[in-house]
């Protein structure tokens, strides 16, 4: 039998903050915490030791993992879960249906709901996550210093989307981290648009919002280019959105809250007059997945710590125009903030 004390130091932590058996059933979270990837898998995670749930399909695999017992359930995990485990069990609020927990329920389970008790785990990133983050920055820096030389003009959004998609696989991408975001002029004020068939014009700004997996962790990054000269108020959206960047990038250190530094970014938008048209938060925490702990937003609770690795992305949006967002990924040090992302925030006029 598999004994904790041979098991990660992931789950080691996971122990020090529960009482009862935990039940993972996030893929990301048993990823997380066992290496081993499945749409269909859950681990049951005690004092004495740790099983793997899951199905024929994932046999070969699941066996192969280390410090786990291994169970073989039918396709429905539920059903070998109920049979398998009695008394109080802890388990993830926010991936299990209802279906799955009335399963549970009436097999006799006393059942404890928790919320985000393994992604508190997964902000806090170690030096092998880092790494991992780092390599798909160093990728995305490279696309977009390749992006700057292409042609924009007079090409479809979506035409510039694949070109750039294409950069990341010879940079040795495992896969884009998201779907990419081309917007120029009228898209771009549209902070979610995907890439169209509009063409881009001249004198205006374009929305590049992209990024890269390496090794299961994910960058993100935006820079705004321009096509040209930009009329005065899409010019000025770019100035106060720098601005409001930096002092964003200045506020991230241990200990700040992260609706405090969402408030910094605000400031000198406000002052310009757009606070209306900067409608989301500055930033959201990357890692195994692309928005995950912590959270910079006006309604965030979380606090940051060393590790934390976060995006900084104020954006303005002048609708029917254009938009402009600026985004880095950073690392919370002891003391400050380390920039992940490197292409330069100068704006680049491309032609
Ligand atoms: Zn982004
Ligand atoms: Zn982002």
């Amino acid at each position: 039998m598999a004994r904790v004390s041979a098991m990660n130091e992931r789950v080691g932590r996971l122990l020090e903050s529960v009482d009862e058996p935990f039940l993972v059933t996030d893929p990301t979270n048993v990823f997380y915490l066992s290496g081993f990837r499945s749409s269909n898998a859950a681990l049951l995670i005690e004092r004495e030791r740790v099983r793997l749930f899951t199905d024929f399909r994932y046999a070969g695999a699941a066996r192969a993992v280390e410090a786990v017992d291994f169970v073989q359930t039918q396709r429905s995990l539920v059903h070998g879960i109920a049979q398998n485990v009695e008394g109080s069990v802890a388990f993830e609020a926010a991936t299990m249906t209802y279906a799955n927990w009335s399963t549970l329920k009436d097999a006799g389970l006393q059942l404890v709901p928790t919320q985000g008790v393994v992604e508190k785990l997964r902000a806090v990133k170690g030096d092998d996550e880092l790494e991992k983050i780092r390599e798909a920055c160093r990728i995305t820096d490279a696309v977009y210093a390749a992006m700057a030389e292409e042609r924009f003009v007079g090409r479809p959004e979506r035409d510039l989307a694949w070109r750039m998609e294409q950069l990341f696989h010879a940079q040795g991408a495992d896969s884009l981290a998201f779907e990419l975001i081309v917007g120029s002029g009228p898209t771009g004020a549209l902070p979610h648009a995907r890439a169209t068939e509009r063409i881009v014009e001249a004198n205006t700004t374009v929305v590049i919002d992209a990024g890269c997996e390496v090794d299961g962790y994910v960058s993100d990054c935006t820079r705004t280019f321009a096509t040209g000269e930009l009329p005065d108020d899409l010019a000025r959206a770019y100035e106060v959105c720098s601005r409001a960047q930096r002092s964003a990038l200045a506020a991230v250190r241990p200990g700040a809250a992260g609706k405090e530094v969402d408030g910094v970014s605000r400031e000198p938008i406000e002052q310009a007059g757009w606070g209306e048209k900067y409608g989301h938060g500055l930033g959201h925490g990357v890692g195994l997945l692309v928005h995950e702990a912590p959270t910079l937003r006006p309604e965030s609770e979380d606090v940051l710590e060393p590790g934390n690795v976060v995006t900084v992305e104020p954006g303005i949006y002048l609708e029917g125009e254009g938009g402009v967002r600026i985004e880095d990924l950073v690392v919370v040090t002891e003391t400050g903030c380390e920039i992940l992302t490197h292409f330069t925030k100068e704006l680049v006029t491309v032609s």
